[in-house]
């Protein structure tokens, strides 16, 4: 796709007017692209064969010359516990001799709907301390296409629409921006599967200058924010990323977001025993937040083999929350869907790609 001699067309990256010159530019009418993106984005189709409103000739073409699938489900594991389903993928777009790159996705059924959480990036390069998909680091960035065809796969595979979408899967959306700015216009397009924005998130690290450019988008997305500390120190003693963009920088700019989109922003705490969830901290997360119109959300960590990271006690966590509740902040504790498929926050991982490979004889 886009690279090498004979690399396939990336068509279902393309938006419409993308893909009108994409069928002019080889002497078809315009009007093919509306029904191509309509077959892409709508009846979810992965092979050509299946665009019956085009000419057959058409169809041979677009099969020869362009990649419509862009994942191979690899795994599917469905949890006991509450039916969470973590999906882990090959991505299909490989350079020749390179080993295979594996993204996981998880659905989620909620009263409301069903919500897919979904990747950004192969690994990440952001290495909070906590967290499984941190370890190994970044393979690549995802395209459109791969990040579209985790919600199409796994709508595709329970035969029923997807309602809610959330980017909290490996990798940091902020760091992929270009091709999240086009993923959110494409997966709310009306002319696709018309998820309203109002039913996906994005959550972030905090990589400043990004969530400025986002807040110039107004889209009515809802913008997760990455805490874990209310001090400078604390966050950078888990989060890397915080050397970089400082505490006070981060929270300007999620001022500034709101002021811009009006949408309230959700601050996620992850619960670290001992190391952020003592009566002091909370009083200081309350202080931050005191006054502002948001949503904070409390994540007991989760269980990451490589860490020895632990939860609070449940009456710590209940104390913690009663503290931030005095400041009247709007604050919930996170039920974890998935954890007995690693399908948590922070559970998702880079899995060991040439063992796999080799497994299921995909090199
Ligand atoms: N890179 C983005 C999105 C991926 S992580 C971000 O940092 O926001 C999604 C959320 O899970 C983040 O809030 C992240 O900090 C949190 N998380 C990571 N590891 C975790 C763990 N072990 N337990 C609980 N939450 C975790």
């Amino acid at each position: 796709m886009g690279q090498g001699e004979n690399a396939k067309v990336d068509l279902t990256s393309m938006n419409i007017e993308e893909l009108t010159g994409y069928f002019t530019g080889i002497g078809e009418k315009a009007f093919r692209a509306k029904q191509v993106y309509q077959w892409l984005h709508q009846k979810l189709a992965t092979d050509s064969g299946e665009m019956t409103s085009l000419p057959v000739d058409l169809r041979e073409r677009i099969g020869r010359q362009c990649q419509l699938d862009t994942l191979k489900q690899v795994e599917c594991q469905v949890s006991k516990q509450d039916g969470t389903r973590k999906y882990l993928f090959a991505l299909l777009n490989k350079e020749p001799n390179a080993a295979a790159y594996f993204i996981e996705s998880v659905l989620m059924k909620y009263k409301f709907g069903n919500s897919v959480c979904i990747s950004s990036q192969a690994g990440c390069r952001m290495g909070c301390k906590f967290c499984a998909s941190a370890i190994g680091g970044l393979s690549r960035s995802l395209h459109v296409s791969e990040m579209l065809g985790q919600v199409y796969h796994i709508s595709r595979d329970i035969g029923e629409r997807i309602s809610h979408v959330v980017v909290m899967g490996t990798g940091e959306p902020l760091d992929n921006y270009e091709n999240l700015i086009k993923f959110i216009e494409m997966i709310s397009d009306e002319k696709g599967l018309n998820i309203s924005q109002r039913n996906i998130t994005v959550s972030t690290c905090g990589i400043v200058p990004n969530i400025y450019r986002l807040a110039e988008k107004k889209f009515q997305i809802t913008l997760a924010l990455s805490l874990h500390a209310a001090s400078q120190e604390t966050r950078l003693s888990l989060m890397p990323v915080a050397q970089k963009y400082k505490l006070p920088d981060v929270m300007k700019a999620c001022d500034a977001y709101f002021a811009k989109t009006g949408r309230r922003i959700t601050y996620e705490y992850s619960l670290v025993h001992g190391q952020n969830d003592t009566k002091e901290d909370a009083a200081k997360l309350g202080a931050l937040l005191k006054g502002k119109n948001c949503h904070l959300n409390l994540i007991p960590v989760n269980p990451v083999r490589e860490r020895s990271y632990k939860q609070p006690g449940a009456s710590d966590m209940a104390a913690f929350k009663k503290e931030l509740e005095k400041n009247g902040i709007n604050v919930t504790i996170r039920r974890e869907l998935g954890r007995d498929i690693d399908g948590a926050c922070g559970q998702l991982r880079k899995r060991y790609s040439k063992a796999i490979s080799a497994a299921r004889g995909l090199d």
